[in-house]
């Protein structure tokens, strides 16, 4: 339901769960946060309920790192449970998504027939699990990341990081809004300005079927035919 994405020069969760905080007013039944540590460790927590259940949960069980993507979801495949919460993880990547796979089952059928095993009830995972396969096979992020896109029919906002790259996040829309925040050597996703607005006013959105991959440096923005494309950045007002 509420995606945010930062790649920072702070320490993530709390910032990600700020984020959150103002995606709050759009309603959902649990929430969650990975980031990529020093090391370029992938990790994550996920809480069912409030977003006090997800920071408590990080004083007890702190998430390092300097990268990381947070969720708010509104369950539609899959009961309310942590299992089912966002980020969903395979291997190499994980992924949270606002919107529904409407072809997760066939996708899932696919995968399981080459071994790999969902273990939550979600249309989202099948993202992560066919970005993580891909990855195995030896593409890129990117390549990984834009098979997977060929592959899913549905409406969504997708956004992933990638264990080893503490400096890249892609993120993905069709359907569903997201928007790209633009910091000083610092980068920012989310699927409503709101949700930037602690941290920058400076905002490019994705247009329908565009796919973008951010560094701290700043971001590439390539249309549904993988061509690069540009499109504008805005001031916006929304007050910090
Ligand atoms: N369809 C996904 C799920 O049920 C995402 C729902 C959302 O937009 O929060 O997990």
């Amino acid at each position: 339901c509420g995606i945010i994405g930062i790649l920072g020069k702070h320490e993530v969760s709390p910032q990600l769960v700020d984020g959150l905080r103002r995606l709050e007013y759009r309603g959902y039944d649990s929430a969650g946060v990975a980031t990529i540590d020093g090391e370029g460790r992938l990790d994550r927590r996920r809480a069912v309920g409030k977003l006090v259940n997800l920071s408590d949960k990080l004083v007890h069980e702190p998430l390092v790192g300097l990268s990381g993507i947070g969720h708010t979801r509104w369950a539609t495949h899959g009961e309310a449970n942590e299992i089912n919460a966002h980020p969903h993880r395979f291997g190499s990547v994980a992924v949270v998504h606002n919107g529904i796979i409407e072809n997760f089952r066939e996708l899932r059928a696919e995968l399981q027939a080459l071994g790999i095993q969902p273990e939550s009830q979600t249309d989202t995972e099948t993202v992560a699990l066919l970005t993580g396969h891909f990855r195995d096979q030896g593409m890129t992020p990117l390549e990984a990341a834009r098979a997977t896109l060929t592959r899913l029919d549905g409406a969504f906002a997708l956004a992933f990081l990638f264990e080893g790259e503490g400096d890249l996040m892609i993120a993905a829309r069709r359907g569903s809004p997201l928007a790209i925040g633009h910091g000083e050597g610092e980068m920012f996703i989310g699927s409503d300005a709101v949700a930037l607005a602690p941290f920058t006013d400076k905002v490019t959105y994705l247009e329908d079927g565009d796919h973008a991959v951010l560094t701290r440096s700043g971001v590439e923005i390539f249309d549904s035919a993988a061509q690069p494309v540009s499109r504008v950045a805005a001031r916006i007002d929304i007050g910090a």
